[in-house]
C-alpha cells in the first residue's frame, strides 16, 4: 500500500471503520466516489459493533413503523426527535434489506421454515429483532468488512488516529480567510500512530463515525477505543453537541477487566437468573416488588450500586445455575457467554456469575440531521457519536446498529448528492486524490483553494519527550474514578460538581502536557478523554432533571 501522501485531498475522509463508517464509505463507494477510510486501531474490526450481541431491528409479523416509533419514543422517554424516529422506523428495515439481507448476505438466523428468525428484547411491544446467534455484530462488521476491503474505490487506512478537525475558522494563516463568517470542515490531521508522523488531510466532506465513550468510565462494555474521540474533536471545532448526559449503563457486565467486561445479556435474567449480594441474599424484591430481577435496565443498575456502596463489594453476583427456567442445556443456550465466563474460571451451570454495571451506550453526541449534516457545514457525524435524537434520553435495545447503518446510508446519499451538484468532475472515481497545491477542491465553493492552502501542517511542540506511561496510566485512573463515582449511575450536584472541577483541572494540567510534548496515540487519546469526561459532566450538571438515563438524586 503507498503510503498517505502529506496534503492529499479527497471527495470523502470517513474516520471509523464500525457499522456507520462501513456502510457510509461502502454506499459512497457504489455510487463512484473515492473515499480515504481510516481507523485508529491495527484491527478495523476492533469497534464496538463487533461485540454486538443481540441483533438488529428488522420488522415482526404484526409489525408497523408506527409500533416501533411509539417504543422507542417510550423508551427514550420522550425526549426522542420524532423526526429521526419516524426516518430510523420507515427507512431503517429497507436500508437492513437492501444492504445487510440482500448486498452484505450477513448470515442472520433463520427458522426451519427458512425465514429470518425474529426474537423479542425488553421494551419492544414485539418480536422485530434480527440475529446471528449471539454474536450478531461480528457478523455484520465481518461482512461489511469483507465487502470494503475488496472495493476499489475506498482507501482503508489502520493505525491512523484523527487528533483534529481542519476548519476555516481556526486554522488557516490567511487572515483574510479567518475574517469569514462561515466555518467549515475540511478534513483532519491524522497521526499515523507507528511512525508518530502526523497528515495534513483535506477533504470536501468529513464524515466522523468514530462511535460511543464507555471507556472514561471505570466499568464498560465497551472496546478501548471508545473514549468519545469524535465528539471531542467536533466539540472543539465548532459543532454543538447534544445530549452528553445521557449515559446509558447496561446492569449486569462480567466483572473482570481481563474480560473487558464482556456483557451478560438480560436474557440470563429472562430465563431466570436472579442477582443476589455476596452474603448470598436476593435484593432485587426490595427494589422492584412486581417485576424483581427483570424491572427495567436503569432500575436493575441503580439497586446493584445500592447494595455494592452499602456493602463496600466490587461486585454482586447473577446467579442462574440456581434457577436456570429454560429448555435448552445452559451451554447451548448461552454459548459465548459460558466461553467468557469459562475464561475466568466460572462455570455457568454450577457457579454464580460475578457482575457489575457498567457504562455500555452514549445516546448524546455531535448533532446531527436525518442525514447526518451537523450544524458545522461538510462535516457529518453518523453511528453512536452522533445525537440524531433517535435514543432521547434513553436507547431502547438494538436500535444502535439500525441507527448506524441508517444513517451511514443516507450520509452517503447526501454527500454523493452534493458532490454531484458541485460538478461532475468532484468526487468522482476517475480523479485521483491530488495534492491540494496543484488542483483547487472541486466544489469547495466560497472557500476556494487559497483557503486551504494557508492552513499550516500539524506543528510538533518541541522535541521535549514528557511522556510518560506512570503518569497516563494514573490520569487515566483519575478520569475513570471520578465518571464511575461521581457521574455515573447515581448523581448528585455535588457529586457532579466535584467532577467538572476535577475534570477542569485535569483538562488544564494535560493542556500544557499536550502542547509541549511530541503527539503520540496516547496522549491525543487521555486528552480526548479528559474533555469528553468534562463534557458529559458539565451536562449532567447543567441538568437538574431526572430523566432515562440521567438520575439526578440530588
Ligand atoms: C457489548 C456490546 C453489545 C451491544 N449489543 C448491541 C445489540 O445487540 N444491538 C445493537 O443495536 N447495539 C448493540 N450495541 C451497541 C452498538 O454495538 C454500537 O452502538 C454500534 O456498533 C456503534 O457503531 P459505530 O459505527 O457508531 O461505532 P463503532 O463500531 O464503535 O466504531 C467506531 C470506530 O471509530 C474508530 N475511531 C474512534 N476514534 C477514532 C479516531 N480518533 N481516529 C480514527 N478512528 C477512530 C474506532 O477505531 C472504530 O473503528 C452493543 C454494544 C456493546 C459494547
Amino acid at each position: 500500500m503507498p503510503k498517505l501522501r502529506n496534503r492529499s485531498h479527497h471527495p470523502v475522509l470517513v474516520i471509523g471503520t464500525g457499522i456507520a463508517g462501513l456502510t457510509s464509505a461502502w454506499v459512497l463507494a457504489q455510487a463512484g466516489v473515492k473515499v480515504l477510510l481510516v481507523t485508529k486501531t491495527s484491527d478495523p474490526a476492533d469497534c464496538n459493533t463487533f461485540w454486538a450481541q443481540g441483533g438488529i431491528i428488522y420488522k415482526g409479523t404484526n409489525d408497523s413503523a408506527a409500533k416501533l416509533i411509539e417504543d422507542i419514543i417510550h423508551a427514550g422517554a420522550e425526549l426522542s426527535n420524532e423526526e429521526a424516529v419516524r426516518a430510523l422506523a420507515i427507512d431503517g428495515p429497507k436500508v437492513v434489506r437492501k444492504l445487510l439481507i440482500n448486498e452484505m448476505k450477513v448470515p442472520f438466523d433463520k427458522t426451519d421454515e427458512g425465514e429470518l428468525d425474529l426474537t423479542q428484547e425488553g421494551a419492544h411491544s414485539v418480536s422485530r429483532i434480527i440475529h446471528a446467534g449471539d454474536a450478531t455484530g461480528r457478523a455484520i462488521e465481518i461482512s461489511l468488512l469483507n465487502k470494503v476491503k475488496k472495493e476499489p474505490n475506498i482507501r482503508l487506512l489502520t493505525d491512523m488516529t484523527a487528533i483534529d478537525l481542519l476548519t476555516t475558522h481556526h486554522h488557516p494563516r490567511d487572515i483574510q480567510v479567518r475574517y469569514g463568517l462561515a466555518n467549515e470542515c475540511v478534513g483532519a490531521y491524522l497521526l499515523d500512530n507507528r511512525t508518530r508522523e502526523v497528515y495534513t488531510v483535506f477533504a470536501d466532506y468529513t464524515v466522523l463515525a468514530t462511535g460511543g465513550a464507555g471507556q472514561i468510565f471505570l466499568h464498560t462494555t465497551n472496546t478501548k477505543a471508545a473514549i468519545g474521540d469524535g465528539v471531542v474533536m467536533a466539540h472543539r471545532a465548532g459543532a454543538r453537541i447534544m445530549n452528553a448526559e445521557y449515559v446509558q449503563f447496561h446492569p449486569t457486565a462480567l466483572y473482570d477487566k481481563k474480560a473487558n467486561h464482556f456483557l451478560i445479556s438480560e436474557a440470563l435474567r429472562g430465563e431466570g437468573a436472579r442477582l443476589r449480594n455476596q452474603k448470598g441474599e436476593y435484593f432485587m424484591e426490595k427494589y422492584s416488588p412486581s417485576l424483581r430481577d427483570l424491572a427495567p435496565r436503569d432500575v436493575v443498575a441503580r439497586a446493584i450500586v445500592e447494595e455494592m456502596t452499602v456493602s463496600k463489594d466490587d461486585f454482586v453476583y447473577l446467579d442462574l445455575a440456581s434457577s436456570y427456567n429454560g429448555d435448552e442445556p445452559i451451554p447451548e443456550r448461552f454459548p459465548n457467554i459460558a466461553k467468557a465466563c469459562a475464561e475466568i474460571g466460572v462455570d455457568i451451570e454450577s457457579e454464580p456469575i460475578p457482575v457489575v454495571p457498567a457504562a455500555h451506550y452514549f445516546c448524546g453526541g455531535v448533532l446531527c440531521n436525518t442525514s447526518g449534516e451537523t450544524t458545522l457545514p461538510r462535516l457529518y457525524a453518523i453511528g453512536e457519536t452522533s445525537c440524531s435524537g433517535v435514543h432521547g434520553a434513553n436507547r431502547l435495545a438494538s436500535t444502535s446498529l439500525l441507527e448506524g447503518l441508517t444513517w451511514g446510508y443516507h450520509a452517503a446519499l447526501s454527500i454523493r448528492g452534493k458532490l454531484h451538484r458541485a460538478g461532475p468532475e468532484a468526487g468522482s472515481a476517475g480523479r485521483r486524490s491530488a495534492s491540494v497545491r496543484r488542483s483547487p477542491m472541486p466544489g469547495m465553493g466560497v472557500l476556494g483553494s487559497s483557503a486551504i492552502q494557508s492552513i499550516p501542517d500539524w506543528k510538533q511542540p518541541g522535541s521535549l519527550n514528557l511522556e510518560d506511561p506512570a503518569l497516563i496510566l494514573q490520569d487515566w485512573t483519575t478520569i475513570q474514578h471520578t465518571m464511575w463515582n461521581y457521574v455515573g449511575i447515581v448523581r448528585t450536584y455535588e457529586r457532579l460538581k466535584r467532577a467538572f472541577a476535577d475534570m477542569r483541572e485535569l483538562g488544564n494540567r494535560l493542556t500544557k502536557f499536550y502542547h509541549e510534548s511530541p503527539v503520540s496515540k496516547d496522549i491525543i487519546e487521555l486528552f480526548h478523554g479528559q474533555n469528553m469526561a468534562a463534557i458529559i459532566a458539565q451536562a449532567a450538571l447543567k441538568n437538574p432533571e431526572s430523566r432515562g438515563a440521567h438520575f439526578r438524586k440530588e
